[in-house]
């Protein structure tokens, strides 16, 4: 007789999960809170779904900053060119982007998880919608069911737990997933929103508000630490409260150290031109209007937005003619724009993040199998393990191997 797998949440790992089990001969019941599937995979990469990252999986590996090796087993299992394939064969054309990163053709979400829901359904899985689990069933340390929060039992041989993360939790991830793997004994690793705007100090980036830097260089240093733990070239964005971005994104998710007071953030906003080409910049700048005020001399250098803060932190006085500014002057107004400080103060909070940071410990779970170490017949896929990537493709291919590899397993495991 086949075995009945239950999978909790069908998102981007659960939809997996149940196709490699289905595959493999298990009867698959996905249980799913919201009235529609992956509705966290409809709003990634803004709607056009950054689905994977066309790279190895070493690759993947050095760029999951949290617990990286544990998906050692998982993303050689089903590799980012199994994941190409899969959606492919699935009637997605895909395309690769700068950076490697993969996107359907059509640039529209909605084909990769009409893919999945595809797929599924030929796979004969029974997806029920609109069905929350409340919690395990477990019996002599083995997992045999989920209750429902409307009372019903669900029995199956192993169980699934694919809730997602704590992150944008109108999508359906609400931290759920914590709740089951604790009541079965895992210990959750301390949640921490990952790829999050920043909130920062004073009002600059309030005045700067709807600012939009492209191809600018942005720096993090630990507690002035000679080394940045963070230094890449790319967009960001000022806003109401702090910054936010591409740029600033990743950057968060290597400030996981401290406090987020204890990190200094510098932009460079000439990231092209050394200090010295710059100076010379400048010099021809101060003399095609070198009997104007500083104050009118920056517009063909600098956005117009951000030329009032310059002038403040430069201390010239916008009214000095540009003829009788000094090379000591010019040599720090060089500096700040090429090291423009922005004082980060906290996360925004988690509901704004990309990811989750922390969750189910990976020392508790079997890293070639997805099974939990406690208790037998359990499994864990995707955001709700301890593990995060940097933007790039890398957390939805992390869903997608945790998912196939635990999918997988649950089927082959014997008791
Ligand atoms: C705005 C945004 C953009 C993103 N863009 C990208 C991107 O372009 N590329 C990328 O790689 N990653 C991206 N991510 C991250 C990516 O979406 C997640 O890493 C991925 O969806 C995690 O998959 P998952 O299966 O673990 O969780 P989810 O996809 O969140 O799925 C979990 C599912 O479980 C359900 N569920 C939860 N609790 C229960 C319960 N008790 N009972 C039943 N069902 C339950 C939820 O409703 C949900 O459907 C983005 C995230 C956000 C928020």
């Amino acid at each position: 007789m086949s075995k009945t797998v239950v999978i909790i949440g069908a998102g981007a790992s659960g939809m997996m999960a149940a196709h490699f089990a289905a595959q493999n001969g298990a009867r698959v019941i996905l249980l799913e809170k919201n009235k529609k599937v992956c509705r966290k995979v409809m709003i990634t990469g803004k709607g056009r779904c950054n689905v994977t990252n066309n790279s190895s999986p070493d690759n993947l590996i050095s760029k999951t900053p949290t617990n990286g090796r544990f998906l050692y087993s998982a993303v050689n299992s089903f590799t980012p060119a199994d994941t190409m394939d899969f959606f492919e064969s699935a009637g997605v054309a895909l395309k690769t982007e700068r950076g490697n990163r993969v996107f359907p053709s059509s640039d529209k979400a909605s084909d990769i998880v009409d893919a999945l829901l595809r797929t599924v359904k030929r796979d004969g899985c029974k997806i029920l919608n609109e069905k929350q689990a409340k919690s395990l069933i477990i019996a002599d340390n083995r997992v045999c069911g989920v209750y429902l929060t409307d009372g019903t039992e669900i029995k199956g041989d192993s169980v699934i737990v694919a809730c997602g993360g704590a992150s944008y939790p109108k999508t359906g991830s609400n931290g759920d997933g914590y709740m089951l793997a604790k009541q079965a004994g895992h210990t959750i690793k301390e949640i921490k929103p990952s790829l999050v705007p920043l909130e920062c100090k004073g009002n600059t980036c309030a005045r700067l508000q709807g600012l939009s830097l492209k191809n600018v260089n942005l720096s993090v240093h630990f507690k002035n630490g000679k080394k940045p733990v963070f230094s890449e070239q790319g967009e960001m964005l000022f806003t109401h409260f702090g910054i936010s971005g591409p740029l600033v994104l990743s950057a968060s998710s290597h400030m996981k150290k401290g406090e987020v007071s204890d990190y200094t953030i510098t932009v460079d906003l000439k990231p092209a031109l050394d200090i010295d080409t710059l100076d010379k910049r400048l010099v021809r700048d101060f003399d095609e209007f070198c009997n104007k005020d500083f104050a009118n001399s920056l517009g063909k250098l600098l956005p117009s937005k951000l030329i009032p803060v310059i002038i403040e932190r430069s201390k010239i006085a916008p009214t000095e003619k540009c003829n009788s500014i000094t090379k000591q002057q010019r040599t720090a107004l060089a500096t700040l724009i090429k090291g423009f400080e922005v004082v980060p103060n906290r996360f925004r909070p988690i509901d704004e993040a990309i990811i989750t940071s922390g969750g189910v410990n990976t020392k508790e779970i079997n890293p070639k199998t997805m099974e939990s170490k406690l208790i037998g017949g359990l499994y864990f896929a995707g955001e709700v393990i301890d593990v995060d990537a940097y933007t790039g493709g890398y957390n939805l291919q992390i869903a997608f191997s945790t998912g196939a590899l635990a999918g997988q397993n649950s089927v082959l495991d014997d008791f």
